[in-house]
């Protein structure tokens, strides 16, 4: 099997009540990338400028992810980002966007990649998510997508759900997406737009599966080391599209998702304690095994009914 993930390559700027970093190697197809190494083999459809160097590239080729479609602009500038958090990490609030390179990126899929068994489609313009989606051949496709596109571009975002398999959102973005306080009104409004399964990420607090008739909701990872969330959402994604994509299940297959969904949120806990990607970077097999169980154990009662 294999995994194509189209999205942003970018260097961010983090601040948090407890310090500060700039040039961080980021952007969502690099956290999502990294964290589907873990479990397959990998391919980046992206645009960077020069300030993306060998040491960069280094760290993709270390975690053998294939960079042959990333495109590289010389005299160019990668996508900038600056954002910060509240003392809760909570709130996230973004100081300035650059989009650079980023901003005339029309990715076309090579034939190798079109045939690709599993696509994501990174957050970035719904349109250019729909193009993606119709050049690929994938059997499974999964799509994030932020509130600048469902309040900035509504139609093209609509048009880029139609065809997708799994969309991957939090659940501000879903009740706004639905325009519906309730999630689980909101997740029924949303799969009738297309995706025939949905993952509404509540951050701390977990995240929650739905699908035909079923529903399924993992609490969040007790992390108590949180230092930087950025990237938290795209590793999730990485890990849940890196398992499907690894066992060949389908979209259809519930207990597969229900793993999957474990794993996201196995990758996203590593990801939260160190700026950047580097605890993802030095992370082991068997640390993520010790996580997969501590949710089974933390997740898992007894049916003993009380005798009332
Ligand atoms: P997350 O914390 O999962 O929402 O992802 C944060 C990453 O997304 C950061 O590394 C940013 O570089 C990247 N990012 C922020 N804004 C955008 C945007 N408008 N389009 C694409 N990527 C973005």
């Amino acid at each position: 099997m294999s995994l194509l993930v189209v999205g942003s390559v970018a260097f961010d700027r983090i601040k948090t009540p407890f310090g500060e970093q700039d040039d961080i190697l980021a952007g969502a197809a690099t956290y999502f990338s990294i964290a589907a190494s873990f479990f397959t083999e990998v391919s980046v459809v992206g645009i960077v400028g020069d300030d993306f160097t060998e040491t960069h590239e280094a760290i993709f080729r270390e975690r053998e992810i294939d960079l042959t479609y990333l495109e590289r602009v010389s005299g160019g500038k990668s996508f900038r980002w600056f954002g910060e958090y509240s003392y809760d990490f909570n709130t996230r609030t973004t100081h300035d966007t650059q989009l650079n390179v980023f901003a005339d990126f029309k990715p076309v899929l090579a034939p190798a990649a079109a045939e690709m068994t599993h696509l994501f489609l990174g957050n970035i313009h719904p349109e250019l998510q729909a193009n993606v989606r119709k050049q690929s051949q994938a059997k499974i496709v999964g799509m994030d997508t932020m509130n600048f596109w469902i309040s900035g571009t509504p139609d093209s975002l609509h048009e880029a759900l139609k065809e997708i398999d799994l969309l991957i959102i939090n659940d501000e973005e879903a009740r706004q997406l639905a325009q519906e306080p309730n999630v689980i009104r909101a997740a029924r409004k949303i799969r009738a737009m297309g995706p025939k399964r949905l993952i509404v990420k509540r951050g701390e607090y977990g995240a929650a599966l739905f699908g035909e008739n079923s529903y399924f909701a993992i609490p969040g990872y007790p992390q108590e080391d949180v230092v930087d969330p950025t990237g938290a959402g795209d590793t999730f994604a990485g890990g849940v599209m890196g398992y499907l994509a690894a066992t060949n299940n389908t979209i259809e297959d519930e207990a597969a998702l229900r793993r999957a969904m474990i794993y996201g949120s196995v990758m996203a806990s590593f990801t939260i304690e160190s700026f950047g990607t580097d605890r993802l970077l030095k992370l082991t097999y068997d640390e993520i095994n010790d996580r997969f169980r501590t949710f089974k154990a933390i997740t898992h009662f007894e049916e003993h009914l009380h005798e009332f």
